[in-house]
């Protein structure tokens, strides 16, 4: 279960946009440069739902909450999976959420753009090795078989 920021929720009226990787309402428009995770090479924003009031929340993913493989190949393979939701709706947040779509999917630190040098990986072009791309191949439907259409 997450922890619940009420903290924050009493001080901000308008609902968050978005929850990090740790479930943290984000209230600035999405980007991975806001991820938790700062050093993060891959992200995705992803739309979930509450098992029980079904309240569609959008929760980001980088290496931070999902460190089995790949996001990329969880989302190929429908595994992608937040967990519990954020604890936000209604009450039921050791419930989990249910995976919808991917909304938006991010990756960089491409290796074209570093050599290797020994046992070191040499940065040959720190631009475009941390300029964040966006593949809008991977914004898709993510719902699991366990998961009901809504
Ligand atoms: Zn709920």
């Amino acid at each position: 279960m997450y922890q619940r920021y009420d903290d924050i929720f009493s001080r901000i009226t308008e609902a968050p946009h978005w929850f990090d990787e740790y479930a943290v309402p984000r209230y600035c428009e999405f980007t991975p440069s806001k991820l938790a995770n700062i050093y993060a090479g891959e992200a995705a924003l992803a739309e979930v739902t509450c098992q029980v009031c079904k309240h569609a929340f959008r929760v980001a993913f980088s290496r931070a909450n999902w460190s089995s493989g790949t996001i990329a190949e969880a989302i190929r393979s429908r595994t992608l999976d937040f967990g519990d939701p954020p604890n936000y709706c209604c009450g039921n947040a050791d419930m989990s959420s249910e995976p919808r779509r991917v909304i938006e999917y991010w990756r960089r630190h491409d290796p074209r753009y570093t050599r290797q040098e020994g046992k070191n990986v040499i940065v040959t072009d720190f631009a475009a090795f941390t300029r964040w791309v966006r593949d809008s191949s991977l914004e898709v439907d993510i719902r699991p078989d366990w998961v009901a259409p809504l």
